[in-house]
């Protein structure tokens, strides 16, 4: 079996002011004492991006964007580019989450192109894929995981640079989440899928569980085979509980 560090990543989606700073502030207090056995990112709106980046100088704790353009840039307004997140102090990007999937209509095509992007830049790619209830009531959820994976991922992808995000669809921001036991037959279906298209180095790439990840089911999810951490959203807000998670990878 190959090591992996655990990773565990908070998605703040669109919230926080300036005045969450304190928040943010708290878990890179909290960090080095858990530094050792956890990498931990936090992805904040854009809008305090350099501020986080600021505050967790010399800490550890990595910053990132919640999306970017694949563009490095042009006429494209309202977009980030991979390179403007890594000038404004970030370390990762977020790309395919299923609310840009179902908002915004990304295609595994433009998400394979902005995680290229961020390779561009030099970012960790987190690349969410995972399936919607009706598919997986319908017995499609490995299926059309293979498919995000296969569109999403590029050729270019290494361990050292991209994170797979497994979020079922329904368990984001519902409270409902798998079963240990769907839990572990996705992350063992996509770690062999991993396996397959990039060989030895397939084992190595970290695989999170994201979906109504809290305090009070992490040790349980995160204990599952393959599961190397877990991308968390309203309870990553928090230092309490983020750091909480944190603790139980
Ligand atoms: C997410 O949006 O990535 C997520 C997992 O949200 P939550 O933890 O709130 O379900």
């Amino acid at each position: 079996t190959v090591a992996r560090k655990p990773l565990v990543a908070g998605n703040w989606k669109m919230h926080g002011l300036a005045s969450s700073a304190p928040e943010f502030v708290q878990m890179v207090g909290a960090y080095p004492a858990i530094k050792d056995k956890v990498d931990l990112m936090v992805f904040p709106p854009a809008t305090l991006l350099t501020s986080f980046a600021t505050a967790t100088r010399g800490a550890g704790v990595i910053v990132g964007a919640q999306d970017c353009h694949p563009e490095a840039s042009g006429a494209f307004t309202g977009d980030i580019s991979a390179e403007m997140v890594r000038d404004a102090g970030g370390g990762a990007v977020i790309v395919g989450h299923s609310e840009r999937r179902s908002d915004h209509r990304e295609t595994d095509q433009l998400i394979r192109a902005k995680a290229k992007a961020a390779l561009r830049a030099s970012l960790v790619g987190v690349v969410c894929v995972g399936e919607t209830e009706d598919e997986r009531k319908g017995g499609q959820a490995l299926a059309v995981v293979g498919r995000q994976l296969a569109g999403s991922l590029p050729d270019e992808s290494s361990p050292e640079t991209i994170v797979v995000a497994y979020e079922p669809v329904w368990a984001i921001g519902t409270g409902l989440t798998p079963t240990v036991d769907e839990v572990a037959e996705m992350h063992r279906f996509i770690r062999d899928e991993l396996a397959r298209r990039f060989g030895d180095a397939g084992r190595a790439f970290r695989v999170l569980y994201g979906g109504s990840v809290k305090p009070g089911n992490a040790v349980e999810l995160l204990a599952v085979e393959d599961v190397d951490g877990a991308l968390v959203g309203g309870a990553s807000l928090k230092a309490d509980s983020f750091l909480a998670i944190a603790r139980a990878a």
